[in-house]
Protein backbone atom coordinates (compact mmCIF):
# COMPACT_ATOMS: atom_id res chain seq x y z
CA UNK A 1 0.00 0.00 0.00
CA UNK A 2 3.04 2.44 0.95
CA UNK A 3 4.07 1.65 -3.08
CA UNK A 4 1.08 2.71 -4.12
CA UNK A 5 0.73 5.69 -2.16
CA UNK A 6 4.62 6.46 -3.23
CA UNK A 7 3.23 5.63 -7.05
CA UNK A 8 0.43 8.06 -7.03
CA UNK A 9 2.43 10.83 -5.87
CA UNK A 10 4.94 10.72 -8.16
CA UNK A 11 1.91 10.80 -10.69
CA UNK A 12 0.36 13.79 -9.26
CA UNK A 13 -0.09 16.54 -11.43
CA UNK A 14 -0.67 19.96 -10.64
CA UNK A 15 -1.35 23.00 -13.40
CA UNK A 16 -1.31 26.66 -12.38
CA UNK A 17 -1.34 30.40 -14.03
CA UNK A 18 -4.40 31.92 -15.83
CA UNK A 19 -6.33 30.89 -19.23
CA UNK A 20 -4.40 27.07 -18.93
CA UNK A 21 -4.81 25.54 -22.09
CA UNK A 22 -6.72 21.96 -22.08
CA UNK A 23 -4.48 19.00 -21.94
CA UNK A 24 -4.37 16.59 -24.30
CA UNK A 25 -3.99 13.04 -24.13
CA UNK A 26 -2.92 11.99 -27.52
CA UNK A 27 -0.47 13.37 -30.26
CA UNK A 28 -2.80 13.55 -32.57
CA UNK A 29 -4.70 15.82 -30.62
CA UNK A 30 -1.70 18.23 -31.02
CA UNK A 31 -2.40 18.94 -34.23
CA UNK A 32 0.74 17.64 -35.47
CA UNK A 33 1.62 17.82 -38.67
CA UNK A 34 1.43 14.01 -40.70
CA UNK A 35 5.54 15.00 -41.25
CA UNK A 36 5.88 15.62 -36.94
CA UNK A 37 3.25 12.46 -36.32
CA UNK A 38 5.28 10.27 -38.46
CA UNK A 39 8.74 11.54 -36.84
CA UNK A 40 6.61 10.59 -33.61
CA UNK A 41 5.80 7.31 -34.58
CA UNK A 42 9.25 6.29 -35.82
CA UNK A 43 10.68 7.46 -32.08
CA UNK A 44 8.11 4.44 -31.36
CA UNK A 45 6.38 7.47 -28.91
CA UNK A 46 2.39 6.13 -28.50
CA UNK A 47 1.32 8.29 -26.11
CA UNK A 48 2.73 11.68 -25.03
CA UNK A 49 3.92 11.69 -21.07
CA UNK A 50 2.07 13.20 -18.10
CA UNK A 51 3.95 16.58 -18.66
CA UNK A 52 3.92 16.05 -22.56
CA UNK A 53 0.07 15.96 -22.20
CA UNK A 54 0.29 19.11 -20.28
CA UNK A 55 3.21 20.99 -21.40
CA UNK A 56 2.40 20.48 -25.42
CA UNK A 57 -0.65 22.85 -25.34
CA UNK A 58 0.43 25.21 -23.46
CA UNK A 59 4.18 25.50 -25.47
CA UNK A 60 1.90 25.31 -28.92
CA UNK A 61 -0.93 27.96 -27.62
CA UNK A 62 2.37 30.24 -27.28
CA UNK A 63 2.61 30.39 -23.46
CA UNK A 64 5.67 30.84 -21.13
CA UNK A 65 6.21 27.61 -19.37
CA UNK A 66 7.38 26.44 -16.10
CA UNK A 67 7.99 22.69 -16.34
CA UNK A 68 9.39 20.51 -13.33
CA UNK A 69 9.73 17.02 -13.59
CA UNK A 70 11.73 14.04 -13.02
CA UNK A 71 13.94 13.14 -15.05
CA UNK A 72 13.39 10.35 -17.76
CA UNK A 73 10.11 11.91 -17.50
CA UNK A 74 10.24 12.99 -21.32
CA UNK A 75 10.80 17.32 -21.04
CA UNK A 76 12.97 17.05 -24.41
CA UNK A 77 10.33 16.24 -26.83
CA UNK A 78 7.77 18.60 -24.45
CA UNK A 79 10.27 21.50 -26.09
CA UNK A 80 11.09 19.91 -29.34
CA UNK A 81 8.12 19.87 -31.20
CA UNK A 82 6.63 22.69 -30.39
CA UNK A 83 9.92 24.45 -31.66
CA UNK A 84 9.24 22.85 -35.03
CA UNK A 85 5.77 24.17 -34.96
CA UNK A 86 7.15 27.66 -33.92
CA UNK A 87 9.78 27.85 -36.28
CA UNK A 88 7.76 26.29 -39.57
CA UNK A 89 5.22 29.19 -38.69
CA UNK A 90 7.74 31.67 -39.57
CA UNK A 91 7.80 33.02 -42.72
CA UNK A 92 11.21 33.26 -44.91
CA UNK A 93 12.84 30.32 -43.31
CA UNK A 94 15.95 30.55 -45.77
CA UNK A 95 16.95 34.13 -44.50
CA UNK A 96 20.45 33.45 -42.71
CA UNK A 97 19.55 36.27 -39.27
CA UNK A 98 20.35 33.93 -36.97
CA UNK A 99 18.31 31.13 -35.22
CA UNK A 100 14.77 31.05 -34.32
CA UNK A 101 15.11 28.13 -31.66
CA UNK A 102 17.54 28.87 -29.15
CA UNK A 103 18.29 26.10 -26.17
CA UNK A 104 20.35 26.29 -23.65
CA UNK A 105 21.63 23.52 -21.32
CA UNK A 106 23.98 23.13 -18.60
CA UNK A 107 26.30 20.60 -19.87
CA UNK A 108 27.94 19.71 -23.26
CA UNK A 109 26.45 16.13 -22.78
CA UNK A 110 23.03 17.60 -22.14
CA UNK A 111 23.16 20.04 -25.12
CA UNK A 112 24.37 16.71 -27.19
CA UNK A 113 21.50 14.96 -26.53
CA UNK A 114 18.68 17.86 -27.27
CA UNK A 115 20.81 18.22 -30.24
CA UNK A 116 20.40 14.75 -31.26
CA UNK A 117 16.50 14.50 -30.19
CA UNK A 118 16.11 18.18 -32.08
CA UNK A 119 17.82 16.91 -35.41
CA UNK A 120 15.53 13.71 -35.69
CA UNK A 121 12.35 16.17 -35.58
CA UNK A 122 14.28 19.25 -37.82
CA UNK A 123 15.67 17.01 -40.39
CA UNK A 124 12.67 16.18 -42.22
CA UNK A 125 11.73 20.12 -42.40
CA UNK A 126 15.14 21.49 -44.03
CA UNK A 127 15.24 22.71 -40.17
CA UNK A 128 19.12 23.58 -39.69
CA UNK A 129 20.23 22.66 -35.83
CA UNK A 130 23.83 23.78 -34.62
CA UNK A 131 25.27 22.30 -31.52
CA UNK A 132 27.30 24.86 -29.29
CA UNK A 133 29.11 23.75 -26.85
CA UNK A 134 32.71 23.31 -24.92
CA UNK A 135 35.45 20.64 -26.39
CA UNK A 136 35.00 21.46 -29.86
CA UNK A 137 36.65 24.09 -32.34
CA UNK A 138 35.61 27.36 -31.61
CA UNK A 139 36.71 28.34 -35.14
CA UNK A 140 34.94 25.34 -36.40
CA UNK A 141 31.83 26.23 -34.35
CA UNK A 142 32.17 29.63 -35.79
CA UNK A 143 32.04 29.01 -39.15
CA UNK A 144 29.06 26.39 -39.09
CA UNK A 145 26.94 29.03 -37.29
CA UNK A 146 28.29 31.81 -39.90
CA UNK A 147 26.57 29.25 -42.49
CA UNK A 148 23.02 30.11 -40.77
CA UNK A 149 20.98 27.63 -38.84
CA UNK A 150 17.29 27.76 -37.40
CA UNK A 151 18.42 25.95 -34.03
CA UNK A 152 20.84 26.57 -31.64
CA UNK A 153 21.39 23.86 -28.50
CA UNK A 154 24.26 25.05 -26.76
CA UNK A 155 26.00 25.52 -23.00
CA UNK A 156 25.39 29.09 -21.91
CA UNK A 157 29.63 29.75 -21.62
CA UNK A 158 30.32 29.04 -25.37
CA UNK A 159 26.88 30.67 -26.39
CA UNK A 160 28.50 33.97 -25.18
CA UNK A 161 31.94 32.87 -26.74
CA UNK A 162 29.75 32.84 -30.06
CA UNK A 163 27.73 36.04 -29.43
CA UNK A 164 31.33 37.65 -28.69
CA UNK A 165 32.80 36.77 -31.85
CA UNK A 166 29.21 37.55 -33.59
CA UNK A 167 28.91 34.09 -34.79
CA UNK A 168 25.31 34.74 -34.83
CA UNK A 169 22.74 36.85 -34.29
CA UNK A 170 19.97 36.91 -31.81
CA UNK A 171 17.63 39.51 -33.92
CA UNK A 172 15.32 36.35 -35.41
CA UNK A 173 15.03 34.39 -31.99
CA UNK A 174 11.74 34.25 -30.23
CA UNK A 175 11.98 30.60 -28.80
CA UNK A 176 14.07 30.42 -25.80
CA UNK A 177 14.65 27.16 -23.93
CA UNK A 178 16.75 26.96 -20.63
CA UNK A 179 16.59 22.96 -19.83
CA UNK A 180 17.53 21.19 -16.17
CA UNK A 181 18.04 25.11 -14.71
CA UNK A 182 18.81 23.85 -11.68
CA UNK A 183 21.45 22.67 -12.58
CA UNK A 184 22.66 25.19 -14.34
CA UNK A 185 22.47 27.41 -11.37
CA UNK A 186 24.52 24.78 -9.21
CA UNK A 187 27.08 24.93 -12.26
CA UNK A 188 27.30 28.77 -11.85
CA UNK A 189 25.85 29.91 -14.96
CA UNK A 190 23.18 31.97 -13.61
CA UNK A 191 25.64 35.05 -14.75
CA UNK A 192 25.23 33.71 -18.50
CA UNK A 193 21.41 32.67 -18.06
CA UNK A 194 21.05 36.38 -17.48
CA UNK A 195 23.22 37.93 -20.58
CA UNK A 196 21.78 35.61 -22.95
CA UNK A 197 18.14 36.20 -21.47
CA UNK A 198 19.39 40.45 -21.94
CA UNK A 199 20.30 39.84 -25.66
CA UNK A 200 16.90 37.97 -26.33
CA UNK A 201 14.12 39.88 -27.81
CA UNK A 202 11.76 40.62 -24.95
CA UNK A 203 9.07 39.29 -27.09
CA UNK A 204 9.97 35.71 -27.19
CA UNK A 205 8.53 32.39 -25.95
CA UNK A 206 10.67 31.83 -22.78
CA UNK A 207 10.36 28.11 -21.88
CA UNK A 208 11.80 26.76 -18.69
CA UNK A 209 12.83 23.25 -17.25
CA UNK A 210 13.72 22.12 -14.26
CA UNK A 211 13.77 19.08 -12.41
CA UNK A 212 13.43 20.58 -8.86
CA UNK A 213 12.73 24.52 -8.13
CA UNK A 214 15.10 25.88 -5.48
CA UNK A 215 14.04 29.65 -4.46
CA UNK A 216 16.81 30.77 -6.93
CA UNK A 217 15.63 29.27 -10.09
CA UNK A 218 12.00 30.53 -9.12
CA UNK A 219 13.19 34.33 -8.77
CA UNK A 220 14.81 33.97 -11.90
CA UNK A 221 11.71 32.01 -13.68
CA UNK A 222 9.94 35.23 -12.62
CA UNK A 223 12.15 37.83 -14.39
CA UNK A 224 12.24 35.89 -17.45
CA UNK A 225 9.18 34.77 -18.26
CA UNK A 226 5.97 36.21 -18.77
CA UNK A 227 2.81 35.23 -17.45
CA UNK A 228 3.79 31.72 -17.50
CA UNK A 229 1.55 28.10 -16.85
CA UNK A 230 3.25 26.12 -14.25
CA UNK A 231 3.66 22.22 -14.53
CA UNK A 232 4.51 20.06 -11.77
CA UNK A 233 4.53 16.49 -12.53
CA UNK A 234 5.31 14.40 -9.48
CA UNK A 235 6.78 15.55 -5.95
CA UNK A 236 9.59 17.50 -6.29
CA UNK A 237 10.91 19.93 -3.99
P1 LIG B 1 13.87 14.27 -19.34
O1 LIG B 1 14.46 15.39 -20.13
O2 LIG B 1 12.60 14.63 -18.67
O3 LIG B 1 14.87 13.67 -18.40
P2 LIG B 1 13.89 12.89 -21.86
O4 LIG B 1 13.29 13.93 -22.71
O5 LIG B 1 15.38 12.74 -21.95
O6 LIG B 1 13.48 13.08 -20.34
O7 LIG B 1 13.16 11.50 -22.18
C1 LIG B 1 13.48 10.31 -21.50
C2 LIG B 1 13.30 9.12 -22.43
O8 LIG B 1 11.93 8.94 -22.73
C3 LIG B 1 14.03 9.28 -23.74
O9 LIG B 1 14.63 8.05 -24.09
C4 LIG B 1 12.92 9.63 -24.72
O10 LIG B 1 13.22 9.21 -26.03
C5 LIG B 1 11.75 8.87 -24.13
N1 LIG B 1 10.42 9.47 -24.42
C6 LIG B 1 10.09 10.78 -24.45
N2 LIG B 1 8.79 10.95 -24.73
C7 LIG B 1 8.26 9.73 -24.88
C8 LIG B 1 6.95 9.23 -25.19
N3 LIG B 1 5.92 10.06 -25.37
N4 LIG B 1 6.78 7.88 -25.28
C9 LIG B 1 7.81 7.05 -25.09
N5 LIG B 1 9.08 7.44 -24.80
C10 LIG B 1 9.31 8.76 -24.69
MG1 LIG C 1 16.13 16.46 -19.99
Amino acid sequence: EQDVNEYRKSLAIRVSGFDVPKSVKTFEDCGFSTQIMGAIKRQGYEKPTSIQCQALPVVLSGRDIIGIAKTGSGKTAAFVLPMIVHIMDQPELQKEEGPIGVICAPTRELAHQIYLEAKKFAKSYGIRVSAVYGGMSKLEQYRELKAGCEVVVATPGRLIDMLKMKALTMTRATYLVFDEADRMFDLGFEPQVRSIVGQIRPDRQTLLFSATMPHKVEKLAREILTDPIRVTVGEVG
